[in-house]
């Protein structure tokens, strides 16, 4: 392998980049189209018990705030904006020359994975993915408890996202640069590095970490929803988990469910509070 394969460098950075950035957008709009189609409606929204005002009065005094075009242009620059393409970059090549002795089981994974009676490989990339979430949600819990306890990250980086308190799918990538490399970049690449997935499996997952990332900011709970993103899954986290975060954790230190994909690691490390309390 050259010291630079510009080849690698797209498979393990630009396609996983393109993927996130698909993974939100696919999220954003299949939201909407259900919202269009009165599939999703106010009726569908977390409630909180104690709320004197409506969620929709709630939303819309976030969006008088921070208008839904501000959040929208925030979310496109966040996702395939100059940081993002940089931060692919470095994937790209940090990641093809760790798996580059790896090429060849690769090579013969995503070959075997055209084959779909191959059970075994999809078996072997579905136990890959969970893991890859696993690990990317304990570094991605970090990446974002240090922002809430840090005075200094939490002022400058992370405060921008909770300017939000009552997120909509808007809400998702409005995050300062900084913010979004410590909970979705260096989680991801870490997570990847610990895994070892074929590249298929590390696109695959980059799509699916996105999406849920979106579907965790759009303030429903609606059966539909829950099946298509397996929300049934043992240990994973509901819509409110995350949604709690933003309506009770809107300061530094002491905040609750940091977490992302699955209950576990607010569990473990005492931060865990039941979607809907504070
Ligand atoms: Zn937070
Ligand atoms: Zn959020």
């Amino acid at each position: 392998m050259s010291l630079i394969d510009y080849e690698q460098i797209f498979v393990w950075g630009c396609l996983p980049l393109m993927a996130a950035a698909l993974g939100f957008f696919f999220t954003h709009f299949f939201v909407r189209v259900l919202e269009i189609m009165k599939v999703l409606t106010p009726q569908h929204f977390i409630i909180y018990k104690h709320s004197k005002e409506s969620r929709e009065s709630l939303r819309d005094k976030v969006f008088a705030k921070i208008s839904k075009k501000e959040q929208f242009v925030s979310n496109v620059l966040s996702l395939i904006g100059p940081a993002q393409w940089f931060i692919g970059l470095i994937a790209g090549i940090l990641l093809s020359h760790i798996f580059s002795s790896s090429t060849a089981d690769d090579l013969a994974t995503e070959k075997s994975f055209s084959n779909l009676n191959s059970q075994r490989t999809m078996a072997q990339v579905m136990f890959k993915l969970i893991m890859l979430h696993l690990l990317d949600d304990f570094f991605l819990y970090w990446g974002h408890r240090i922002q809430h306890e840090i005075p200094y990250m939490w002022k400058k980086w992370h405060s921008q996202h909770h300017q939000l308190q009552t997120p909509t799918t808007y809400a998702t990538a409005y995050v300062h640069d900084l913010d979004s490399t410590l909970q979705a970049g260096i989680p991801m690449i870490m997570a990847t590095i610990l895994v070892k997935p074929s590249s298929i499996a590390f696109t695959i997952y980059c799509f699916i970490r996105l999406s849920e990332n979106t579907i965790n900011h759009s303030g429903y709970d609606h059966p539909l929803i829950n099946v298509l993103w397996w929300k049934w899954f043992p240990l994973r986290a509901p819509i409110g988990h995350h949604d709690s975060h933003h309506r009770y954790s809107n300061h530094g230190k002491s905040a609750k469910n940091y977490a992302e994909f699955y209950i576990i690691w607010d569990w473990v490390f005492g931060t865990y509070r039941k979607a809907g309390t504070s």
